[in-house]
C-alpha cells in the first residue's frame, strides 16, 4: 500500500527528546533517561519514581529503545529533575553526548561477558568522541549474547553474535564485519565516522539503511549475519522474571513497588526485567500472564498526552485487546505518525479525528486505509470489524 497524505500529516522533528533536551508534549515536558547499561539500581529506581510523582503527572513511559520517559514534568519542575538525575549518575555532561549515547543493549547480560564489555566501552567511546555529529535518531545496538535478540529493533550500527563470531553490521546490510570484544566499540566509531564521511547525514538527518540504499557498506563487511532468536516470553528467566508493562506505561507508585522487589533493566519490548525476582505479585498495569491480550496491542500516547494527536488511543486499545486474533497485533495511532509500531501490523487503527479511525490491514499507520471514518463507539459495538475484509 502506499503512503497516505493528508493535511493532518504528523510533524517529524528528527530528534528524540532527552533529560537535558526535554521535548514538550500535550500533557507537559517528556524527560527521557538513557540509564547506562539498560540498568537501574535500586535507589535510582526508586528516585526516578519520585521524581515523577512531585515533578510529572505519575506516568512513565518504556520505550522501544529501552528508555524511560518521565511525562508531564511541570517547566518549572524539569531542574529539580535534572539536579536529582545528577546526583544519582544519570546525566551526561551535555546534551549533545546524551544523543550520541544512543545505545540499545540486549537486556540478558552479565557482568563481564561481551555484550556487557562492549556497551560499556561504547559508552564510554561515545561520551569522549565530541566531533562526532551524528543525527538525533542515530542509534547503535550492542547484542553479542548467545544469539542476537534484537534485529528487529531500530539502529544505524549494530553489533551482534553470529556463531562464535561477534560482527559489526551497518544497518541495511545482511553481511558484517567481524571484530572482537577489544576492537567492537572503536570499529563502532569508525563505521559511524564512514557514515558520516559518505554523506550519510544531510541537514542533521539521516540513516544507515538509508545510506546503504545508495552505496555499499565497507569492503570489510563480508560475514554472513546469523538468525536472530525470537523475542522471548514475559515470565522467568535464568536471570530475573520479565514483566510486560500494560502499552509500555507504568505509574509511579507500581514503579517504585517494583523498585522495592530488586534492580531493573529496561528491555525494548515493553517488559521490565526484575533482576533475580520470581513470583511478583499482581500490580496494577503489569501483565505477568504471557497470553495477555493486551501484549497484542501496540497504542501510543494519544490524547491528549500527546500534541499531535487527533484522538484519545489507550481506552479503544484496551477494549479492543480482548478481540485482537492470536497471533495478530493491533497497531492503535493517534495519528499517521505510527510512533508506537513505526513497522507494519497486520490490523492498524490511525486516528483522522477525536474518535474516529481509518482501518488498515498489513500496513502502516500511514498507508491507505481498508475502511475510513470508523467511529470508536461503531467498532466497540462490532469488534469483529477489525478483521472483516482480511
Ligand atoms: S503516533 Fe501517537 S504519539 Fe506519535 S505523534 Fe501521532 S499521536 Fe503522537
Amino acid at each position: 500500500m502506499s503512503p497516505q497524505s493528508s493535511p493532518t500529516s504528523p510533524k517529524v522533528y528528527g530528534w528524540c527528546p532527552g533529560a537535558l533536551r526535554p521535548m514538550m508534549s500535550g500533557d507537559g515536558l517528556v524527560v527521557r533517561i538513557r540509564s547506562p547499561l539498560g540498568r537501574l539500581s535500586q535507589t535510582q529506581a526508586s528516585a526516578i519514581a519520585d521524581m515523577s510523582r512531585i515533578y510529572g503527572n505519575g506516568l512513565i513511559d518504556l520505550s522501544a529503545r529501552a528508555n524511560l520517559q518521565l511525562r508531564g514534568i511541570s517547566p518549572d519542575g524539569h531542574g529539580a529533575v535534572i539536579a536529582g538525575l545528577k546526583e544519582l549518575g544519570l546525566l551526561d555532561q551535555d546534551a549533545a553526548a546524551e544523543s550520541r549515547r544512543n545505545i540499545l543493549l540486549a537486556p540478558f547480560w552479565r557482568a563481564g561477558d561481551a555484550s556487557h564489555v562492549i556497551a560499556s566501552r561504547l559508552e564510554s567511546a561515545l561520551r569522549a568522541a565530541e566531533d562526532l555529529a551524528l543525527p538525533g535518531k542515530f542509534g547503535f545496538v550492542v547484542d553479542a549474547g548467545a544469539s542476537p535478540l534484537l534485529q528487529g529493533c531500530p539502529a544505524d550500527i549494530r553489533i551482534e553474535r553470529s556463531g562464535s563470531d561477534i560482527l559489526l553490521v551497518a544497518d541495511g546490510a545482511q553481511v558484517g564485519q567481524p571484530v572482537t570484544v577489544e576492537t567492537a566499540a572503536d570499529k563502532a566509531i569508525e563505521l559511524a565516522r564512514w557514515f558520516l564521511q559518505q554523506g550519510g547525514a544531510i541537514n542533521g538527518r539521516g540513516r544507515m539503511q538509508a545510506l546503504l540504499a545508495r552505496r555499499a557498506a565497507p569492503a570489510a563487511h563480508s560475514s554472513s549475519r546469523g538468525t536472530s532468536a525470537p523475542q522471548p516470553p514475559l515470565g522467568q528467566t535464568a536471570l530475573g522474571q520479565l514483566v510486560g508493562l500494560e502499552f509500555g506505561q507504568i505509574t509511579a507508585e507500581t514503579f517504585a513497588t517494583l523498585a522495592e522487589i530488586a534492580p531493573l533493566r529496561l528491555t525494548p519490548w515493553r517488559m521490565l526485567l526484575v533482576e533475580g525476582a520470581r513470583d511478583i505479585a499482581p500490580l496494577p498495569g503489569v501483565i505477568l500472564d504471557a497470553t495477555d491480550p493486551r501484549l497484542q496491542v501496540r497504542v501510543c500516547t494519544g490524547a491528549p498526552g500527546c500534541l499531535q494527536a487527533l484522538s484519545s488511543t489507550r481506552e479503544l486499545a484496551r477494549d479492543l485487546a480482548p478481540h485482537v486474533p492470536e497471533g495478530q497485533v493491533l497497531h492503535v495511532s493517534g495519528c499517521a505518525k505510527g510512533c508506537a509500531h513505526p513497522g507494519p501490523a497486520p490490523l492498524v487503527l490511525t486516528a483522522t479525528a477525536c474518535d474516529t479511525f481509518d482501518l488498515i490491514h498489513h500496513g502502516k499507520a500511514s498507508d491507505l486505509p481498508l475502511r475510513q471514518t470508523l467511529s470508536a463507539g461503531a467498532l466497540r459495538a462490532a469488534p469483529e470489524t477489525l478483521t472483516e475484509g482480511s
